[in-house]
């Protein structure tokens, strides 16, 4: 087991990160709780990042134009859907998001690498599901996992043949990973989402969800994890039944806690750490390297849920 993360994943400019429902500092906040819980045991556990992503690393999955985009206020005033960012230089945006998001896209890549290492590995950051090669779509610039894909089979860590088992439990859907590899027949992604909320007019990410399980406005954890149980260990059955399973990416979205006012579930605290638990558990028993990713939640609540869920998977490795 491993923790990766690094204070510069961090986000925030001059207060207007408030504008936006996601906490930029949930990362450090999430930090400092299991600082307090794990005390200097999490040294143990810990791995720094050494660098944020280059454009050429970015160029593996997006492409030029986007990056170009993505340098333009107006064009990242609608992605992150806050209006006023399209008012400032791209030299102060740089450096209060994009170049923390490419630290965490890092980090990502570089939890994976722990993962195959060490069986498990989570970055404290990223999960950016909505990216597409092309596009920013809901406060995800660049689709970190389509990244670690692309540099693990660029570099031969894994192999052309190796499948890889894309699990998003965020409360919406991963329609970005869906575009990313639309016509790459070796990822396999099981997607739970609410059904009624963003990106429900995505139907290309839809179609491509190898097994979508929508779930209704205010699920409530006995329902959600029941449907759970029933079909994530057949999902992972029926992918490594035939090929080996290279890596297992798992999208830990917190925003199905009940009081999300985006992902508009209803699940207990208790509830989303034995979610994480299940995934660990099922993942783990079959010998899957897992790595696992934060992705969206916007609650108070939010970097609590990461750190109860991170500190039990130390704790049980
Ligand atoms: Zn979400």
């Amino acid at each position: 087991m491993k923790v990766i993360y690094n204070l510069n994943y961090n986000m925030g400019l001059m207060g207007l990160e408030k504008l936006h429902p996601f906490d930029g500092k949930k990362f450090q906040r999430a930090w400092a709780l299991l600082e307090q819980e794990l005390g200097s045991g999490l040294t143990k556990y810990y791995v720094d990042v050494d660098r944020p992503l280059s454009d050429d690393e970015l160029l593996d999955i997006h492409t030029t134009q986007h990056l170009q985009m993505m340098r333009q206020p107006s064009a990242l005033a609608k992605a992150f859907e806050v209006r006023e960012v399209a008012l400032l230089r791209y030299s102060m945006l740089d450096l209060g998001f994009l170049t923390p998001m490419r630290w965490a896209c890092r980090g990502s890549i570089i939890a994976a690498r722990q993962a195959l290492q060490h069986g498990f590995a989570i970055n404290l950051g990223e999960g950016f599901h909505h990216a597409k090669p092309d596009r920013a779509e809901g406060f995800c610039l660049f689709s970190d996992i389509a990244l670690i894909v692309a540099q693990l089979r660029s570099d031969g860590t894994l192999t052309d043949e190796q499948r890889v088992a894309y699990i998003d439990l965020d409360a919406h859907l991963g329609n970005g990973v869906a575009h990313c590899f639309l016509n790459d027949p070796r990822m396999f992604h099981f997607d739970m989402f609410n059904e009624s909320i963003y990106p429900t007019s995505d139907t290309v990410a839809m179609d491509r969800v190898d097994c979508p399980i929508p779930v209704p406005v205010g699920c409530e954890g006995s329902q959600y994890l029941e449907l759970l149980h029933n079909q994530l260990p057949r999902f992972l059955d029926s992918v490594t039944r035939t090929k080996d399973v290279g890596l297992v990416i798992y999208n830990a979205g917190t925003d199905v806690v009940a009081g999300d006012d985006l992902g508009l579930m209803s699940l207990t605290e208790h509830d989303v750490l034995e979610r994480d638990q299940f995934v660990f558990q099922e993942t783990n028993r079959r010998n899957l390297p897992t790595v696992m990713l934060l992705s969206g939640g916007y609650t108070e609540a939010s970097h609590r849920l990461i750190a109860n869920s991170v500190a039990w998977m130390c704790k049980a490795t």
